[in-house]
Formats: structure tokens, sequence, C-alpha cells
């Protein structure tokens, strides 16, 4: 079997405008692939999939080699909102409907362990990644405030989950100074922080676990060798016994056709200049994280210098856009029209992966010499860090968890490699036209 990635997908090369990456040092540990190497396993990918899954192994013992095509933490990993969120992107009621209610606990179970085990990886490693307590879903249409009780009661009767609080329209206006919500849900037990940090905090203990960490390197195929498989780089050869693949919403053709169980998309956020504690704390009073409950999500949180960093805005073309800083920021005015005499600093952008039922894939490949993690549909800082977990258990002989999500079926989405753009473009318009609608 063989897996021929014919050119790299949406190699956007916009980060110098990213806060995050302007947050940190770069790394220095990175080695140049000059010989083929023979390894236990190989890791593809420098995301959170990646370098928790090779944290995990080489703690299990394993000598672990790791690929990334650009940097550590270029791709979503070191772009995102900065939320760590329990459960999935949807929720338990919806989980249950899909999958059934013992199906539906495990992956809440593993939900919770998720953000357990990234805040537990914070504190043992000492990484200051500037992690801060609270999210608000915050509601946009009247109608969320029935969900939000809905929400509370269910996961209170079936999970002993009591994890929420819930604020009417006045306490929602207190909570965040904006006019645009009706209502919200508190969750405590969800956090937010500075991604990027945490990524290159985690990949600092890799250096001590002597992973072999390969940045600019993509990988172009893997093959399957008599005993394992063989790994190609623009340079060299890793012979591995397995490897896992961690490319998300950049695998292209990597895998062959495992891409059309899920859709690359574009997600765009902004930084301001830093408002100060003061403002920062008038516009958001306890500094939790915010995302709305439109289908097209709004999301935002102060960062650990108090700029308000918004994301918002979707485009689902092969195309990066390089100018996104103009529809984020209108966004942001939208819900917070005293921010437009405030500078914006930084403007950027990355790719995540969505499934159709928006969630996780995972899968083993090759007579399971190929495992693989992806596509958490917009959920994945804390899912990403639990997954290395699950594979290294997997690949130590325990897969129960891993199969979880394994036998998560997932639809193909339809259209093939021409016609699935135009047809997802044509659903969000649909959804675009309702989020309108329930805001006006
Ligand atoms: C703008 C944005 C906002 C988001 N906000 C949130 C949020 O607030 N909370 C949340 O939970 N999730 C959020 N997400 C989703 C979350 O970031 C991802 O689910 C998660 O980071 C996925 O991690 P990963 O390691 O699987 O993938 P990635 O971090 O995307 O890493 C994949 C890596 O693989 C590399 N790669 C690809 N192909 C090859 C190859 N052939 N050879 C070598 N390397 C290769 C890429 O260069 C990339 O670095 C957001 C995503 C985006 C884009």
């Amino acid at each position: 079997m063989t897996f021929i990635k014919k050119k790299t997908y949406e190699q956007h090369d916009n980060e110098e405008g990213s806060f995050y990456k302007n947050s940190v040092k770069p790394f220095e540990f990175s080695e140049r692939l000059e010989n083929n190497l023979d390894i236990d396993l190989c890791v593809i990918g420098g995301g959170l999939t990646g370098i928790s899954s090779a944290l995990n192994l080489a703690k299990e013992g394993y000598s672990v080699a790791l690929c990334e095509a650009r940097t550590l933490g270029w791709g979503a990993s070191g772009r995102n909102g900065g939320q760590l969120g329990i459960g999935m992107r949807k929720d338990q009621f919806f989980i249950e409907k899909k999958l059934g209610f013992e199906h539906a606990k495990e992956l809440w179970n593993l939900g919770l362990e998720a953000v357990s085990e990234t805040t537990k990886l914070i504190s043992k490693y000492n990484i200051q990644c500037a992690l801060q307590k609270g999210v608000i879903h915050a509601g946009f249409s009247k109608r969320n405030m029935d969900d939000f009780h809905f929400e509370i009661d269910h996961m209170h009767k079936h999970y002993n989950y009591d994890g929420y609080k819930f604020f009417n329209k006045y306490e929602i206006k207190e909570e965040i100074n904006s006019d645009i919500y009706n209502s919200g849900l508190l969750n405590n037990d969800n956090y937010h922080l500075n991604p990027l940090k945490l990524l290159l905090g985690l990949a600092n203990e890799l250096v001590k676990l002597k992973v072999r960490i390969y940045e600019n390197t993509p990988v172009t195929k893997i093959l399957k060798d008599r005993d394992g498989v063989k790994v190609y780089s623009e340079f060299k050869i890793i012979k591995a016994k397995k490897v896992i693949v961690c490319c998300n919403g950049y695998l292209d053709k990597l895998l062959g056709n495992i891409r059309n169980k899920f859709m690359p998309i574009n997600n765009y956020v902004i930084a301001t200049e830093p408002l100060g504690e003061e403002k920062a704390r008038e516009i958001i009073k306890n500094n939790y994280a915010v995302s709305d409950t439109r289908f097209i999500i709004d999301y935002y949180r102060f960062s650990e210098d108090w700029r308000l960093l918004f994301g918002g805005g979707e485009t689902f073309t092969s195309r990066f856009t390089h100018n996104s800083m103009k529809f984020v920021q209108q966004r942001m005015y939208r819900v917070f029209p005293m921010l437009k005499k405030y500078k914006i600093d930084y403007s950027w952008g990355g790719t995540l992966a969505i499934t159709v039922n928006r969630l996780p894939s995972f899968g083993t490949l090759m007579e399971e010499k190929i495992i693989y993690a992806h596509a958490y549909s917009g959920h994945g800082l804390a899912l990403s860090t639990l997954a290395g977990k699950l594979i290294a258990e997997k690949i130590s002989g325990k897969s129960e968890r891993f199969n979880f999500f394994k036998k998560i079926k997932h639809l193909s989405i339809p259209g093939g490699d021409i016609m699935r753009r135009p047809i997802y473009a044509s659903a969000i318009i649909y959804y675009k036209i309702k989020d309108f609608f329930s805001l006006n």
C-alpha cells in the first residue's frame, strides 16, 4: 500500500502575524535529518497530537522521531483560540442520539480527562502558559436560554455533572460588556491559555526524553516495509515499526482517501493592542474566555498581556485568506463597538479539520502500522493532548480507550476532490443565513 502526498495542503506561512508566535522564543533543539534512521516509532506532525504522542511514547521507553513540515506548533495547535474545553464539539445530548448513551458516556469521561490531563502536564512540567479558569458559552438567540437550562438539567440527571452556572440577560451583561447576548452558561472546569506556550513547554520535555525532532521535514510518502514502515521525507528515509500520523487539517493525500472523512476549513483571529487589566475587566469582568452559540462562532479571550484575542469567520476554499483582519474586526465591533478606537496588532489564521458529525476521527491502516488521530472539529486543544496518551496506550497493547474513538463511524464529505468544497460552501451559506436571522 502506498500513500503519496502530492502537494502540501495549505502551507500558509502567515505566522509572522500571529500574537502567539511573537509571544515565544523559537524552539532551538531541532535536528537535521542527514542520514537514514532506524527507530521504533515515527510521529508525523508537530502539533499537540504529535507532541503528546511522542511524549507519551518516549515515556514508555520507545525510541521516537518526530517530523514536522514547518516548525513545531506551526499548525492549528499554535494558532488557535486557546480555549481548553471538556467534552466534544457537540453536546452530550447530540452524541447520545448518534451513538447511544453508553458510548456517549465513555466519550464524556474522556472529554473530562482531556482537560485534566492537560492541566496536570502544565503543572507537572511547570509550563508558563497563562492558564486561566472559566469559559462562557454566550447565548445569541432567545431560544438558547431554554437550551442552557435543558443542558444543566440533563447533565445533572444523567452524568451527575454540576459544573455549569447559568446567567440571565442581566447577569451575562455583567460578565461580558456587550448588548448582544440574551443568556450565558459558564463552565468552570474549562480553561483558557496560550496554546503555543503549552506546546513548546511539552516539546522541551521531548528533548529531555531524547526524542529526535526534525523541523522543516515534510513527509512525502509512507510505504509498507517487511516488519514495519518506511517514512520518506524530502531528505532521507526513516524506518520504523509504526508511524503515527498527526497532520490534521494539513493531511492532504498522505493517507489517501482518509482526507475525504473531514473538511479542512480556515478560521481567523485578531489581537488588539494591550488594553491594560482595568479596561480588560470592564469588558470581561472575570477574565473568562467566551464562545457564542452561532453556527459560525465568535470566540474571544484576553491574553496574558491583556490584548483581546478575537476569533471568528471561516473560509473553506483551498486558498488561505491573507487579508482576514477586516472581516474579523467587523465581527468584533459588532460585539464590542467600544473597541474601534484601539489598534489591531496581529491578524492570523489557521486550518482545522471538521467531520460531518463533529466528532474526532481516529483509526489505523496498513495492519495497524499506521495510526492516526485528527479532526477534533474546532475542539481539539484538550482532545489532541489526550489523543497522544490514547495512541501510546494502543501501541503498548491497551486499545480499549483508543477504540472508543476509533469505532465512531464517519461519513465521507460528498463531492470528491473537485466538488466537496462548493458543496460544503452551499451548506455553510444556509447556516450563515440562520445565524443572521437569529441575530436580527
Ligand atoms: C483559528 C483556530 C482556532 C481554534 N480554536 C480552538 C480553541 O479555542 N479550542 C480548541 O479546543 N480547539 C481550537 N482549534 C482547534 C485546535 O487547534 C486543533 O484541533 C488542534 O490544535 C489539532 O492539533 P493537531 O496536532 O492534531 O493538528 P495541528 O496543530 O494542525 O498540527 C498538524 C501539523 O502537521 C504538520 N504536517 C502536515 N503534513 C505534514 C507532513 N506531510 N509532514 C510533516 N508534517 C506535516 C503541519 O505542518 C502541522 O504543524 C482551533 C483551530 C484554529 C485553526
